[in-house]
């Protein structure tokens, strides 16, 4: 049965396959349309299209941009997007930045704990400029510090523990706005990061429509029956786009497969029109 994707990450971020290897992953899953949607940068978005145009795959332009509101991390997706922008672009490049300043201090921090790794290893390791903590897991990984990225989140780079640095994010309603200055369409990514703070998922949505989100991922690898149905009522209630995807990264995320995600999601290729229309309709 066919399907979209419109959440993967490629070696342009922090992912383990180039887009042309995810794309060629996707075929073999029966995925029709899909968007690539790497952190914080757009430059694998040619490949996926030449790869797209041969396989005959339709390519989204996308991104994947992260926020912080005050309580929680949350992830903007950015969809249809002119993703050539050089305002955009820029915005972006400022935010890889960030990246590179926060990344020498989590590293620092793992030396002090005793641990042999260097920031040139983990960019050599990266080879893009969107270097972020999944390659630091990886780098941990293959020096056999960890077994796999969970632990080295849970024993070292995640929010609590011991290699843990706080980085610069944009507000959401920032990241809103880029992608809207750019002719895109805004998502709120995986809705499960939202944490509670009083206002609930509903009052949190509202607030991000009325900045301008467009959507939310309701569909994802990693939420329940009973979480897919809470999103979609919540999407319809306040006129939202739905969306999905996997957010596979290849080895990073090893349990989550293109299309497929866990094994049971399947995204309908039916809610790629109405996300067209409302990029159309903003450009
Ligand atoms: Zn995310
Ligand atoms: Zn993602």
């Amino acid at each position: 049965m066919s399907r979209i994707d419109l959440h993967l990450h490629t070696t342009h971020s922090d992912g383990s396959l180039p887009p042309s290897e995810v794309l060629k992953l996707a075929a073999k899953a029966s995925v029709t349309a899909l968007a690539i949607t790497d952190h914080d940068i757009t430059s694998g978005i040619p490949e996926a299209m030449a790869t797209g145009r041969e396989l005959g795959i339709e390519v989204i332009p996308g991104v994947e941009i992260s926020c912080f509101d005050g309580t929680s991390e949350l992830h903007i997706l950015g969809y249809c997007l002119d993703w050539q922008d050089s305002v955009l672009n820029g915005r972006l490049a400022s935010l890889r930045a960030s990246r590179h300043r926060r990344n020498p201090l989590i590293i620092e921090r793992l030396r002090a704990a005793g641990l042999d790794v260097t920031y040139d290893e983990v960019r050599a390791l990266a080879g893009t400029e969107s270097v972020g903590r999944p390659h630091i897991a990886r780098l941990l990984m293959q020096k056999k510090y960890v077994s796999s990225a969970k632990e080295a989140f849970d024993r070292y780079l995640a929010e609590g523990k011991p290699a843990y640095v706080p980085r610069d994010l944009p507000a959401p309603a920032e990241a809103i706005s880029w992608i809207r200055d750019a002719k895109g369409v805004a998502v709120l990514a995986h809705p499960t990061w939202v944490k509670d703070s009083g206002d609930g998922l509903g009052g949190r949505l509202t607030a991000l429509k009325e900045a301008g989100l467009g959507g939310v991922e309701v569909h994802y690898s990693t939420h329940s029956k009973t979480q897919t149905a809470s999103y979609l009522e919540l999407a319809k209630r306040l006129d939202l786009l739905v969306t999905g995807g996997s957010d596979f990264h290849g080895l990073t995320k090893p349990d989550i497969e293109v299309g497929y995600g866990r094994g049971d999601l399947r995204v309908n290729p039916r809610l790629l029109e109405p996300l067209k229309a409302a990029a159309a309709a903003r450009s």
